[in-house]
């Protein structure tokens, strides 16, 4: 036993409210195998305080690795919803297999994703598989970062990844970040927007922030002022101030950085080193800071009697959700859901829109990275997962009786996987 696994289960009453809505970061990870997802995901989970075992990927405890066979394997095979608390916002972190074997579900999670992190390998660059994973969720019109990873790594070249990245896979990445050190000497980075620095000691020890190293500053202005042009060639209201005044303020930067990130004509890169915990926490706040929420996302797409209709995501609307996951476990069989629109509470009654049977919600869980924690009902824009559903496959939707609507065709037979 890994003893990572979610043993209790806390009930709470807490609920997200319709402003509260606007905190919560439905993302991805996005990655070729080996490239560092779990590792990411991992710190993420370590710093949002998910967890407080401390898992290694080599030695099998990974939070989100729930199943033996997945860590025989070495990879991700089952998508596995975990959420996270950070800096005033919720992070569900949704797992996106980063094998091709498994298509059928990274197209499923792409699907319940509201952005994601594309982690590149800083020696490899783009690799065949990241070029896969990403036109699929160029499909899906996932708005996405990328995190130059494994920077601590001999042969680490954050330009030349960058230049591969522009090259296979998106015309105008926009470099947020100047590293510090090389290497083995990787200590950190320069935040091109506030012009700080950001280092990082050895061991748990979070960001130390300070003034950008004297012998960086001129390279830091030069790079600041190479992101400040790619930024007004591509945002309106950018050029007009970098027309004005020649320059770009960091409010400016970061609004506009926001924008070409949610349209995706931009693509924010920042850089880390996962392994050593490095440049984690500027990736959360970028996710927070560029990343939509599910209020920003349109309104999802269902039919219903051959006609369409289109849900925004209000909790008072009715309710409608996509299962996008069925996990076998200890606990029950977990039907992972994310709520498109409306509210649904302990106790009732669903339609499984694609197979016209009954479902009942008898528990609704937040799994953590440690726990679950039940709660009483789940909003629009959430992502939940449910006890009771007996049936419901991925791919269903599951709707209010009343309301019937469908948001994507049965899908073809997906096994219930067993997590003993
Ligand atoms: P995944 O297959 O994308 O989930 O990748 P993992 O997170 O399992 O990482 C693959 C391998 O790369 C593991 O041996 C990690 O320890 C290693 N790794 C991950 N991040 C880093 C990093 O920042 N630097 C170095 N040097 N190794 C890393």
């Amino acid at each position: 036993s890994t003893g990572t696994r979610p043993t209790g289960t806390r009930t709470t009453t807490g609920t997200l409210s319709t402003g509260a809505l606007s905190t919560v970061r439905n993302l991805g990870i996005l990655a070729h195998v080996d490239a560092g997802k779990t590792t990411v995901t991992e710190r993420i989970l370590y710093l949002a305080g998910a967890t407080h075992k401390r898992g290694e990927v080599h030695h099998g405890t990974t939070v989100t690795d729930f199943d033996p066979q997945e860590r025989d394997r070495g990879i991700t095979i089952f998508a596995a919803a975990v959420s996270c608390d950070w800096d005033g916002h919720r992070i569900n972190l949704i797992d996106t297999p980063g094998h091709v074997d498994f298509s059928d579900e990274v197209e499923r999670s792409l699907r319940v994703l509201d952005g994601a992190v594309a982690v590149f390998d800083a020696v490899a660059g783009v690799e065949p598989q990241s070029e896969s994973v990403w036109r699929k969720a160029d499909r899906h019109g996932v708005p996405r970062i990328a995190f130059v990873n494994k920077l601590d790594r001999a042969g680490a070249d954050l330009d030349s990844a960058v230049g591969s990245i522009r090259r296979r896979l998106h015309p105008a990445p926009l470099v947020v970040q100047l590293p510090i050190g090389q290497e083995d000497g990787f200590t950190g980075v320069v935040d091109l927007l506030r012009m700080r620095a950001l280092t990082w000691a050895d061991g748990q020890g979070g960001a130390v922030e300070g003034p950008v190293p004297a012998e960086l500053a001129e390279e830091a202005r030069r790079r600041r002022r190479l992101l400040e042009e790619a930024v007004a060639e591509l945002h309106p209201g950018a050029l007009e101030e970098f027309c004005e005044h020649s320059a770009l303020s960091a409010a400016t930067l970061a609004t506009a950085l926001r924008d070409l990130t949610r349209t995706g004509e931009g693509l924010v890169v920042l850089c880390g080193s996962a392994y050593r915990n490095r440049g984690i926490e500027p990736l959360l706040a970028a996710v927070v800071a560029y990343l939509p929420s599910p209020l920003d996302v349109p309104p999802v797409r269902g039919t219903h009697g051959g006609g369409e209709q289109r849900r925004a995501a209000d909790p008072a609307a009715p309710f409608a959700a996509l299962v996008f996951k069925v996990n076998s476990t200890a606990t029950g069989r977990l039907t992972y859901l994310r709520v498109y629109s409306g509210t649904i509470e302990k106790g009732a009654a669903v339609l499984d829109a694609g197979a016209r049977r009954t479902e009942r919600i008898s528990r609704i869980l937040r799994v953590q990275a440690d726990r679950h924690t039940e709660v009483d009902r789940a909003v629009a824009g959430d992502i939940v997962a449910v006890i009771g559903p007996k049936a419901a496959r991925a791919g269903a939707t599951l709707c209010l009786p009343a309301a019937p609507l469908l948001l994507e065709p049965p899908s073809v037979a997906d096994p219930v996987v067993s997590v003993a």
